[in-house]
This record gives structure tokens, C-alpha cells and sequence, in this order.
């Protein structure tokens, strides 16, 4: 049977990599942006209260009321550097908190009471980061914290729901070539950055939308819970 999936953040980068990777397969999928630039996916600004539950209402409506899949991957890495005013510092915190991890609970949340009420299953891939083992700079504590609570959400879900045949998983990526990480490959000199990657390179937003794509479709059940690293042995644990 077609696998329907939604997929938040589609727009560019990581997103647009992963819609990608599920082209040719027997899927039906849903795409999303911030903003109505592109009129294939749904817009939604997920800073904005109530806004993670409008996406899931249309992306049920545009796939006929079942969703097999979802795949949070919209985020935010905006420095918030500890010199801010405070009042600046903390609006960053909740920011970052909203969109990295609130509005993915909110549709996490959504997508277990859906897989319940269909009640054959489903899978969550929540897109986290390196950050949530490794931590991330003096400026982005708010990032870690939302990515690290990410990953513990994604393992609470998976042992709550596994006997529902619902199932999560966590990737973690290291820096990938999108924009994002052009902008911090920048600001941090490049090369510094790479001599701390085995690899020699930054990930590609294709190996991680392969990550995402196996884990969607065909990760065995048992794998669920478990956090899938890409990060050029960056870092291991
Ligand atoms: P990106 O900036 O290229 O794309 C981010 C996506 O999130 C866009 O589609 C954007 O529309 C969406 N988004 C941003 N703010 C939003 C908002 N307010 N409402 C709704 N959608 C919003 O980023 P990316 O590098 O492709 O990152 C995708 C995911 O991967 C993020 O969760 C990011 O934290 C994670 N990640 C990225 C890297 C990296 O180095 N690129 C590393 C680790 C984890």
C-alpha cells in the first residue's frame, strides 16, 4: 500500500534532500515551508502557537485522511550570544524551543493519537543533531537543549507506543552542506572545522534524506528508539 508522509520543513536543505529520496517510491507525500513561497507545500509558521496543528489538519486533508509517516525536520539555528540584552536572550530561547522542539512534540503527539485511531501503527523520524550529544557553542545553548530534548522525546515515544506498532527514531547529523552550514563553515574558518571530521567533509543533505527514507520505510521494527548518527565520525559514542 502507498505510505503517506509528511514531511515539515521541505523547502530547502535537509527537507528538500529528503523529499527527494522518497521520489520513485510508493509514497504519497507532503511537504512543508514556513512561508506560501511554494505552492506544493503547506505553509505554516511554526514559531506561531496552534500552527503545528493546522499543518496536520491540511497535510491529513491533502492525504485523504492518513498519515503512515512524519518526518520533523523544520529547525532553527540562531545564535543568541550571551552578551544579548536579556529580554533578547530569553525571546531566543523560546524561539528556538518552539520550533525545534515544541511544535515537533505538538505534531508528534498528533501523529501517535492518529496512528492509534487507524490503529495499524507508524513511524516518527525526528531530525536532531550532533548538538544533542556534543552541545553546541557559547551561543547556542537553546539549539542543544531543543535538539537533546528531541532525542529524549523520540525514545519516550518509542518505548510508549512500541507495543502499538508505532515506532521513532532520532537522526543525528553533523554539519551538513546546506545553508545553514555554509554560514557556520564561514563564520567558524572553514578548514578548523573540518580537521575535526574523520571523514574530511561535512555531511550531504542526500545521505541524511537516505537515513530518513530508510528509517521511514524500511527500518525493521526493532530499530525502534534507536538515534542514527551522520556525522563523518565527528563524534562517537
Ligand atoms: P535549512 O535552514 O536549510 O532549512 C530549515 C527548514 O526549516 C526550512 O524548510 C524552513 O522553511 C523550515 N523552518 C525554519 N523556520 C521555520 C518556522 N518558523 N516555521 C516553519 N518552518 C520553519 O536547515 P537544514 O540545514 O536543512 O536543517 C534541517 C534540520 O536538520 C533542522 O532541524 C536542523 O536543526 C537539522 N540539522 C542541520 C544540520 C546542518 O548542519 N545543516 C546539522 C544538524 C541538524
Amino acid at each position: 500500500m502507498t505510505t503517506h508522509i509528511l514531511v515539515t520543513g521541505s523547502s530547502r536543505g535537509i527537507g528538500r534532500a529528503v523529499m527527494q529520496a522518497f521520489r520513485d517510491r510508493d509514497v504519497h507525500l507532503v511537504g512543508h515551508a514556513s512561508r506560501a513561497s511554494d505552492k506544493t507545500a503547506i505553509a505554516a509558521d511554526l514559531s506561531r502557537e496552534g500552527a503545528a496543528a493546522e499543518l496536520w489538519e491540511q497535510a491529513l486533508d491533502r492525504l485523504d485522511g492518513r498519515i503512515d509517516a512524519i518526518v520533523n525536520n523544520a529547525g532553527i539555528f540562531e545564535a543568541a550570544p550571551l552578551d544579548m540584552a536579556d529580554a533578547e536572550w530569553s525571546a531566543a530561547w523560546e524561539r528556538t524551543m518552539r520550533i525545534n522542539l515544541t511544535a515537533s512534540a505538538e505534531l508528534c503527539r498528533l501523529a501517535v493519537r492518529h496512528f492509534r485511531e487507524q490503529a495499524r501503527g507508524g513511524r516518527i523520524i525526528n531530525i536532531a543533531s550532533r548538538a544533542a550529544y556534543r552541545g553546541d557553542s557559547p551561543a547556542h545553548w537553546h539549539y542543544a537543549a531543543s535538539k537533546a530534548g528531541m532525542v529524549a522525546m523520540t525514545k519516550t515515544i518509542a518505548r510508549g507506543h512500541a507495543a502499538e506498532n508505532i515506532l521513532a527514531f532520532a537522526v543525528c547529523p553533523g554539519f551538513t552542506m546546506t545553508g545553514m552550514a555554509e554560514d557556520y563553515l564561514a563564520s567558524r574558518g572553514g578548514d578548523r572545522l573540518l580537521a575535526d571530521i574523520p571523514l574530511g567533509r561535512v555531511a550531504m543533505p542526500e545521505e541524511v534524506a537516505e537515513t530518513v527514507r530508510f528509517l521511514a520505510l524500511e527500518a525493521p521494527p526493532s530499530m525502534t528508539g534507536a538515534v542514527i548518527d551522520v556525522n563523518g565520525a565527528s563524534y562517537v559514542r
